[in-house]
């Protein structure tokens, strides 16, 4: 579904990302591990073009994805981001959070948005909140909110930028529950994470990077029992 070809990113002149090759199936939950600052995000950032690749293709179901902007906007409709800090609009109540997107991108009619949008709140277990304004949300209830918004649009695959690493701990579980639950209906997910019970349990496959490259991928079995590279090692032993 999605190919990464020899991506290469730099800030100046940091070179963050070194040339990822991989390949996403339809249906697969990939976690991407490894240390702060190794390029976790930043390769998220390059998938949805949020942050152009400096170098390498970025093919999604076998189209060539281009900085043209009737390209990236499809692409982008079908990819949806979850932000480790929600990036709800807080202006907008969380009804108008999930259906805004569908009825300024998709041209849905208000009406015909609000229906995906309450089947999604109560998909998530917050009905009652629906005029509620963010603010008056806990961090795990704008969490859903959030994933429910990306899943208004009815996304192809989804982008996870650590989101339960803004959480308090109490509150972790049911983004993860309701995460676990999505991974079960093949969704294609791409999760970036400090979860190593939940990359364990509910990713097809784990992807170690340290230093702007991939240092190893495997099986949860092959990667949390039998990693071989001594830097995928190491991590483990500090994180697990
Ligand atoms: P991770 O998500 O694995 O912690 P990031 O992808 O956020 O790592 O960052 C990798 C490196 O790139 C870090 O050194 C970070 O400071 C740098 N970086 C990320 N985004 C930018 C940016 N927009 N401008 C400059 N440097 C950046
Ligand atoms: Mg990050």
């Amino acid at each position: 579904m999605i190919k990464l070809n020899n991506i290469h990113k730099k800030f100046g002149d940091l070179h963050v990302l070194k040339g990822i090759d991989e390949e996403i199936n339809k249906g697969e939950v990939l976690a991407i591990i490894g240390p702060s600052g190794s390029g976790k995000s930043t390769l998220l950032r390059c998938i949805n073009f949020l942050e152009p690749p400096c170098d390498g293709d970025v093919h999604f179901e076998g189209k060539l994805i281009t900085k043209d902007s009737k390209i990236l906007n499809s692409y982008r409709q079908q990819i949806g981001m979850v932000f480790q800090q929600f990036n709800l609009f807080p202006n907008k109540t969380v009804l108008e959070n999930i259906t805004m997107a569908p009825i300024l991108l998709k041209k849905y009619s208000t009406e015909e948005a609000n229906e995906i949008g309450l089947a999604l709140l109560e998909r998530i277990g917050l009905s009652d909140k629906k005029n509620e304004f963010p603010s008056k949300l806990s961090g795990g209830q704008k969490q859903r909110v959030a994933i429910a918004r990306a899943l208004a649009m009815k996304p192809k695959a989804m982008l996870f930028d650590e989101p339960t690493s803004a959480l308090d701990p109490e509150m972790v579980g049911e983004v993860l529950e309701l995460m676990k639950s999505l991974a079960n209906e093949d969704v294609t997910m791409i999760v970036v994470t400090h979860e190593m019970g939940f990359a364990r349990e509910v990713a097809d496959r784990v992807l170690f990077m340290d230093e702007g490259a991939v240092v190893e991928s495997g099986s949860p079995k092959e990667i949390f029992t039998c990693a071989s590279h001594p830097r995928t090692i190491d991590f483990l032993s500090k994180v697990l």
